[in-house]
Order: structure tokens, then C-alpha cells, then sequence
């Protein structure tokens, strides 16, 4: 068992810690808190390499695998923390699972731009009565002559507001066999985005209507029967969430530990007191092992998409070790902490919402529980019994 990086990775690592110490270290307060999707920085990465890195260079990509993306996102993230989410727009949000189904036709009309940093997919998936119980979801599609018409709403997308294109989730018939997903562009007709909401993270989402929306065949991303492979994307999708947790609680930590060190009372450094050095012993623990886990769930993916058991574990451990680390790292800086003078007050808002985006840290732990027991628990109601009815 090798704990330590390849001469390659290091070497990656490095030159994406370069780029974002010249990018993007200035400006990162302002980027933080400013609402749109900075799109000057997926230009930039994107010229830069770091869009598409473990798609095929043959699609556009840049032909690396999963760890090297999770470490591209990382070393980002630890610079600048908000342009880690426009990693994960270019690289494992829902870009990736629409490469990784897309038929010629369908890359060769959306994947160009998105790989350009120019345009922005979001993936539509959660539903008003639909949310952990996703498989409940009821926007669907009836056949009309040209293809499909979609009807139904979403809630709590990410970038709904900007987005130029859709992954929607939808049903083609009952059951989960039922559910595939279609490509939605922006200006479709029927399709109304409504009026901006706004998370605690800073984040706008906007409800998302559809009203009897065209949808030709040939935006059909999965059909009938696509909910497997749609979730085998979905993984990834995770993958970056846990990696930006980690990262914002190491960036968080980071920040405390300057503070401590330099930050006296009494008469002598904070660092100096044991209330304060067990914070630290406690985070650099949970990190560590959180990265660890990460690290396993993006060396051990088959084809790049990760399992669903180690992508389990590794989200549960990051989001926790993330949150973990921004809180007491807050506690450790004071009011200053707490002060939007630094990121460390953001990051823990951020973190905070990754403990329930992308599948809640109690749906991971019942998805890791069934790997335990090597069965599947069904969270519907029981049935009534035979002799009961
Ligand atoms: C920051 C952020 C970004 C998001 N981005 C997107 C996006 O881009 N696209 C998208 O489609 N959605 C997005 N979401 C929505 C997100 O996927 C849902 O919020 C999430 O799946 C939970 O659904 P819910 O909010 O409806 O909560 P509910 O499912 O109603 O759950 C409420 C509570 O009950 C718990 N619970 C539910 N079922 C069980 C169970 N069986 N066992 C134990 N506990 C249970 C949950 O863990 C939670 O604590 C985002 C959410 C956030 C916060």
C-alpha cells in the first residue's frame, strides 16, 4: 500500500497550485460574494487545462482520470474557494454524466462550449415531493409526433438561474424503470424559470416549471430504464462536493492555524493554550482520514465513476470533517472568524449546505449501511401483512 502521490500527480498538483496562486488568489473575497457563476474563470480554466480532465481527449477532455480531477479541485479550492465550484461545473457536476451518455449528435452540439467554459449545465433533479425520495419524481414525458412533450417542476437547482442547459430527470413511465433524462435548453418554449430564492451559502436557485415543453428525440440523454446509469454519474457529482467540503475545511483550518500562531492574549500566542491546540488535533484528524477516503473512492473507480459504497463513506466523511473544521476554525479566529473580513464564515455556510446537497448525510448513511449488510432496506412504509387487511 503506497500512501503518497505519483511523481506525476505531484507534478499536476503543483502546476494547478501555480495557476491558482497567479489567477486567482487576488480577488478571492470579492469572488466569494459576488452572486453570479464567474465565467471569466471558467474561461480561464479552460484554456488553462483544468475543464473536461478525465474526459477523452478525443470529446474535447484532457484524458486523466478522477484523482487527478480531485486534486485539481483541491488545489484550487485551497486558493480560492468559490472558483472550486466552477471545477465542479466543468468537471463533475452534470457535465460528466452527460459526457459520459451523450450520443455523437448531442456532443458535438453542447459539449464544444461547455468544455469552453462559454456555457453552463445544470442537473435538474429534485422535485417539491421529490427530494431524498428522488425516485418519487413526477415531471414527466408524453410521446407527441416530433418526440416528447415534459411537464412538471423542480426545486433547489444549482445555477438555475444562469444555466444555459438542463439535465432534467424525468419519468417515461411508472416505477424506477420509468425514469430517463432529456437535455432542456434555456429559451425552450414552456419552460419558465421562476422567481430567485436564496440559500444560506449565498447561492440563488430559481423554481423551474415546465408547461407541455417540446423535447425533440434527439434530446434524449437516457431513456427508459436510465436511472442506474444516471446515479453512476450522480456519483461523481458527489465526488466533487466531498472534495470541495474537504478543501474548505483544510482552507478553513489553514486560516485558523496563521491566527493562532500570530494572535496573542494573555500575554502569548493562542496557539499556545490547549483549548486551542486539541481543536487542531481533532481537525488535522478528521481531515486526514476524510482525504483518505477520498482518495480511495477516486483511485478504486472503474472507467472514472466512482461506487456508490466508497463515494458513500467518502462524502459522509468529508462533509463532516469539512463542516468540522470550518466551525472550529471560527471558534479559534473569534470575532474575526466570524467576520465576512475572511472566507472562513463562508466556508462554513458552504459546507453546512454539502451536508444535505447531493444526497443527504443521512441517505449516505442508510446507502452505507445496506453495503454492511449486504442488502437493501427499503425506506417505504411495510406493507400491511396478508392477514391484516
Ligand atoms: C446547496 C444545495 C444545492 C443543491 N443543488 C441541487 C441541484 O443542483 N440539483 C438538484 O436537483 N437538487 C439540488 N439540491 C437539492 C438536494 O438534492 C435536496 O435538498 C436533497 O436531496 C434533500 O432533499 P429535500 O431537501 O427535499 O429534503 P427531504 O428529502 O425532505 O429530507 C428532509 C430531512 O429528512 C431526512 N430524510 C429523508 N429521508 C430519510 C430517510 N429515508 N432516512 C433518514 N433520513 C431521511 C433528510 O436527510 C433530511 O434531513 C441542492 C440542495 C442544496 C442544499
Amino acid at each position: 500500500m503506497d500512501f503518497e502521490l505519483t511523481e506525476e500527480q505531484r507534478i499536476f498538483q503543483d502546476q494547478v497550485r501555480g495557476f491558482a496562486e497567479r489567477h486567482l488568489a487576488e480577488g478571492a473575497l470579492e469572488r466569494a460574494h459576488a452572486e453570479p457563476h464567474p465565467r471569466d474563470v471558467a474561461k480561464l480554466m479552460a484554456e488553462n487545462g483544468l475543464f473536461g480532465i478525465v474526459l477523452p481527449e478525443a470529446d474535447g477532455g484532457q484524458g486523466g482520470t478522477l484523482m487527478d480531477a480531485v486534486l485539481a479541485m483541491e488545489q484550487v479550492s485551497l486558493v480560492c474557494p468559490r472558483s472550486g465550484d466552477v471545477i465542479q461545473a466543468g468537471n463533475f457536476g452534470a457535465i460528466r454524466t452527460f459526457a459520459e451518455y451523450a450520443s455523437p449528435q448531442q456532443k458535438e452540439r453542447f459539449l464544444k462550449p461547455l468544455l469552453a467554459g462559454e456555457t453552463l449545465i445544470s442537473v435538474a433533479m429534485t422535485e417539491p415531493d421529490a427530494g431524498s425520495a428522488v425516485t418519487d419524481l413526477k415531471s414527466n414525458l408524453k410521446p407527441d409526433s416530433e418526440g416528447w412533450r415534459l411537464s412538471g417542476s423542480k426545486v433547489f437547482v444549482t445555477n438555475s438561474g444562469e444555466a444555459d442547459l438542463f439535465l432534467v430527470y424525468c419519468r417515461f413511465g411508472p416505477g424506477v424503470g420509468g425514469i430517463g433524462s432529456v437535455l432542456l435548453e434555456r429559451e425552450a418554449d414552456g419552460f419558465e424559470i421562476g422567481a430567485p430564492s436564496k440559500y444560506m451559502n449565498g447561492e440563488v436557485w430559481c423554481p423551474l416549471f415546465f408547461e407541455n415543453v417540446h423535447i425533440p428525440q434527439e434530446h434524449v440523454l437516457l431513456g427508459e430504464g436510465g436511472f442506474k446509469k444516471q446515479i453512476a454519474g450522480f456519483n461523481v457529482e458527489r465526488i466533487g462536493n466531498s472534495t470541495r467540503a474537504l478543501a474548505l475545511g483544510r482552507y478553513s483550518f489553514n486560516q485558523a492555524r496563521e491566527y493562532a500562531l500570530n494572535r496573542e492574549q494573555f500575554g502569548r500566542p493562542i496557539c499556545e493554550f490547549q483549548g486551542i491546540q486539541w481543536k487542531f488535533a481533532e481537525m488535522i484528524a478528521a481531515l486526514d482520514a476524510a482525504q483518505l477516503l477520498l482518495y480511495r473512492a477516486a483511485t478504486r473507480a472503474e472507467s472514472d465513476l466512482p461506487s456508490a459504497q466508497d463515494t458513500s463513506i467518502a462524502k459522509l466523511a468529508c462533509n463532516q470533517a469539512g463542516y468540522l473544521c470550518a466551525h472550529e476554525s471560527m471558534q479559534v479566529m473569534g470575532g474575526m472568524g466570524y467576520s465576512q473580513d475572511t472566507l472562513v464564515e463562508w466556508c462554513l455556510r458552504k459546507t453546512r449546505g454539502w451536508m444535505i446537497a447531493g444526497g443527504s448525510l443521512e441517505m449516505m448513511k442508510n446507502r452505507i449501511a445496506e453495503g454492511v449488510f449486504e442488502r437493501p432496506f427499503s425506506q417505504r412504509p411495510p406493507r400491511p401483512r396478508q392477514r391484516d387487511r
